[in-house]
């Protein structure tokens, strides 16, 4: 008897070890925030993918049904494949609606950021939402986040910030709140941050909220449909082009990189996310421990890279590419023209060696 009551005590305890003490003191100030403020305006970053939609729209949700007005921000256009997701009417885009935003900010009471640690992943936007000059709080888990809300709740040991934001509403206890839909934004932000499972997600807790998210009636096959075969005939033709003529593997090396320009994209009528997921391409090649994508944009080259095993791009984007991100998923920017930035990220390799071998 005694013993299955300690068991039982032990796997509860178990399953609440992602939210560590250190910030459930903080999701309480969260709630209060919460509570005292009817309209909430959610911010994420730029070049949004599933896990700051999925993050946000989650949060907006559950908000809503608390009664609160709500609004999603986000900087620039994201992709087609996260359109689906209930709640998209609640996003404005910053760089499409930019009065809308700065009066968005204005009315707002409390502002909350997800899934990015620096500002300045705010782009454009980040002076007018910044602006904000109420209470603000940050949801996250890239690595070292800077002081910039009155709140950061982050967990850096966690895959994605949408399966945080689950714990942080369980800790709320506002976790009878959440729906269907709600799941399906979640469980969108966990399986796209987590490269559906393929990375970091080795940890059971994460399993058990998937289980919960199972429960409350999500079909993850059909979400994984959605979300990854979804695309347009010409972006699996710019990746077959991608493949077949942009990739180089550099040799002596475990590094690979692909570079695509602006008319390149054009041709294939580059649509946002088209190049999503092209980073991890040169993984399935034998070897390959560190993986670059240049993308040209109007006024820089945005880069991409991507690691696996010790070698942490988060540093290297910092120390060599303006960025940042987490250690196996990194990115950051460079200065045109293509070439220069690819032959700084060749003659870096050198200086590498020793850890990519
Ligand atoms: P992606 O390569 O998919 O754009 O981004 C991968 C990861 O790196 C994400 O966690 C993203 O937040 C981060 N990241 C991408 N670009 C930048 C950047 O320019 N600056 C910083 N600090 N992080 C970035
Ligand atoms: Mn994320």
């Amino acid at each position: 008897m005694f013993l299955s009551l300690n068991l039982f005590f032990i796997f509860k305890f178990l399953k609440y070890l992602p939210l560590k003490q250190k910030y459930k003191h903080t999701v309480k100030e969260f709630k209060q925030l919460i509570e005292s403020s009817d309209s909430i305006l959610l911010a994420t970053h730029v070049n949004a993918d599933g896990d700051a939609i999925g993050t946000s729209l989650a949060l907006a949700m559950v908000l809503k049904k608390l009664g609160k007005k709500v609004n999603v921000v986000v900087p620039n256009d994201f992709p087609e494949f996260l359109r689906w997701l209930p709640g998209n009417d609640l996003i404005s885009v910053y760089f499409k609606e930019e009065k809308k935003v700065r009066s968005l900010v204005k009315s707002a009471q409390l502002l909350v950021c997800l899934d990015f640690n620096d500002p300045d992943r705010l782009a454009k936007a980040e002076k007018d939402i910044l602006a904000f000059n109420g209470k603000k709080v940050l949801i996250d888990h890239h690595p070292n986040p800077k002081q910039f809300t009155d709140l950061t709740i982050s967990d850096t040991g966690l895959g994605s910030a949408a399966e945080l934001l689950f714990y942080v509403l369980r800790e709320m206890n506002y976790d009878h709140l959440i729906d269907k839909d709600i799941a399906e934004a979640l469980y969108v932000g966990i399986m796209t941050d987590t490269g559906n499972f393929n990375f970091a997600s080795s940890y059971p807790e994460v399993w058990e909220t998937v289980a919960e998210l199972i429960k409350l009636g999500i079909c993850k096959d059909e979400i994984y449909a959605r979300v990854y075969d979804n695309f347009s005939v010409d972006r699996m033709k710019l990746m077959g082009y991608c493949l077949n003529e942009k990739m180089t593997i550099i040799p002596g090396s475990k590094a690979a990189y692909i570079s695509l320009s602006l008319e390149e994209m054009k041709k294939f009528n580059h649509q946002p996310g088209d190049t999503e997921g092209f980073v991890n391409l040169p993984f399935s090649i034998r070897g390959v421990k560190l993986s670059a994508l240049f993308l040209e944009k109007n006024d820089k080259i945005k880069v991409s890279l991507r690691s696996r095993g010790d070698f942490s791009v988060n540093d290297f984007s910092a120390n060599h590419f303006r960025g940042g991100g987490h250690k196996n998923a990194a990115g950051g920017e460079w200065d045109k023209p293509m070439d220069e930035a690819i032959k700084r990220f060749v003659m870096l390799l050198e200086e590498y060696k020793n850890e990519l071998s």
